[in-house]
């Protein structure tokens, strides 16, 4: 089988999905699914009401050019000004979640007439050259040596490894490490570039004040906050966006992944008045295509319909009961983290990271049928990123599975 990067020795090949399980018919196998393409499939696999949406528009409209107006995008951008924060109303809309960032930076630098930018160790944001320069997991760069124009700050989240679970005291060393470059490199730099949770650095969540004193920094020098909600954003942690659970509104802000529910829509949302500096004609080709605008207004109203964001926010809770049963019972968990339906679990033997077990461990949940993901800079963090339309029936069932394959380990 051509496979380049897989969790598993021997991989599932699915050939259908239904809300929150996958199917293999080679082998006929059922998989109760944790890990939702990474946050891409909220709303759940082949979900009737969205794609009776999204094939009702491919049937009428497919696509033309953003210098003709199509109601589908002006639709959703007046939609999505409705749910996200504050006073960010303009969306322009690209593919995939690189292209949003690049989107975010190239506005950044059109805004502040400043080109550097800083990003944070543990933090991912694409697999463009720029989004890999503002990249700080070693693994996902192009290159491991610093970009021209890029500044990597310390992160917020302590070493659970070394015993370190002081969130406040990471917090601190993150902000001063920010304004130290804030500082060295006066007005030069146009915008940090975070994740709300860091996603593929191992579900790293701040302490809640840390984007508070973040903004209030960036401010006193005049540089932008793109928040990056590719990973996190529409309903995961219990609200619309995971920004919204830490007091502040970015400058710019993100979307990809779930706003498609696994059509190629993204977009870069600010406020009116940096949206103005946006010289270019188009931000892409096929961006905010009628299929993808129509398919994502879709997503917008079934999250609201079915009070994803309640949902999210209540089975998020009873995970991290179950979670923290299964710590309490295992040593190897050394660290549950997480808001709403993202939660990582950091399994570690002694200060080492417990890298082949957490493969044995994910080998031996997809053969008792259920898919859980993994990340973290060591790759030992497993990751539960559901579909958002799971039930505690199905909560149960990963926990049980998981204390029996747990002890096995
Ligand atoms: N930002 C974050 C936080 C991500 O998790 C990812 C993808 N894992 C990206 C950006 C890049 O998105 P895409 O793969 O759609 O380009």
């Amino acid at each position: 089988m051509p496979c380049s990067f897989h969790f598993y020795q021997n991989p599932p090949q699915i050939t259908r999905g239904k809300m929150q399980y996958l199917y293999d018919d080679y082998v006929g196998g059922k998989y109760l699914d944790f890990f939702a393409g990474v946050s891409v499939m909220n709303c759940g696999h082949s979900n009737d009401t969205i794609i009776k949406d999204s094939i009702e528009q491919m049937k009428t409209l497919q696509h033309t050019t953003t210098i003709y107006l199509t109601q589908p995008i002006v639709d959703l951008a007046e939609k999505l000004s409705k749910v996200l924060p504050g006073d960010l109303n303009k969306s322009f809309f690209c593919l995939s979640g690189s292209e949003a960032n690049e989107g975010a930076m190239l506005l950044a630098k059109l805004y502040t007439g400043n080109n550097e930018f800083i990003y944070l160790d543990a933090g991912l944001h694409g697999r463009t050259h720029l989004t890999m320069s503002v990249t700080g997991i070693d693994m996902w760069r192009a290159s491991p040596n610093p970009e021209l124009g890029t500044h990597r700050a310390t992160g917020f989240y302590p070493n659970v490894a070394q015993n370190d679970f002081d969130l406040e005291l990471a917090m601190n060393k993150s902000i001063s490490s920010i304004e130290e470059i804030l500082i060295k490199q006066n007005n030069k730099i146009a915008a940090l570039i975070i994740e709300p949770i860091q996603g593929n650095g191992g579900i790293l969540t701040p302490h809640k004040e840390y984007f508070i004193k973040l903004k209030s920094l960036l401010i006193k020098h005049n540089v932008l906050l793109i928040v990056d909600e590719v990973q996190t954003g529409f309903a995961r942690t219990g609200k619309m966006f995971a920004i919204e659970n830490f007091g502040i509104t970015p400058d710019i802000m993100t979307i990809a992944k779930a706003l498609g529910n696994g059509q190629p829509i993204s977009a870069f949302c600010t406020t009116n008045e940096i949206a103005a500096s946006f010289t270019r004609p188009s931000a892409s080709t096929l961006g905010g295509n009628p299929v993808s605008s129509t398919t994502a207004i879709s997503v917008l109203n079934y999250i609201e319909n079915h009070s994803l964001c309640e949902h999210a926010s209540k089975m998020g809770d009873y995970l991290t009961q179950g979670l923290q049963y299964l710590q309490n019972r295992h040593n190897i968990i050394r660290d549950i983290r997480g808001i709403g339906l993202m939660q990582g679990a950091e399994l570690v033997e002694g200060i080492s990271p417990a890298i082949e077990k957490t493969d044995k461990i994910l080998e031996s949940m997809k053969d008792n049928g259920i898919l859980i993901g993994k990340n973290g800079l060591s790759r030992n963090v497993l990751a539960f990123q559901p579909p958002l339309v799971i039930c505690k029936e199905n909560i149960d069932e990963c926990i049980n599975k998981l204390d029996v394959v747990l002890k096995l380990v």
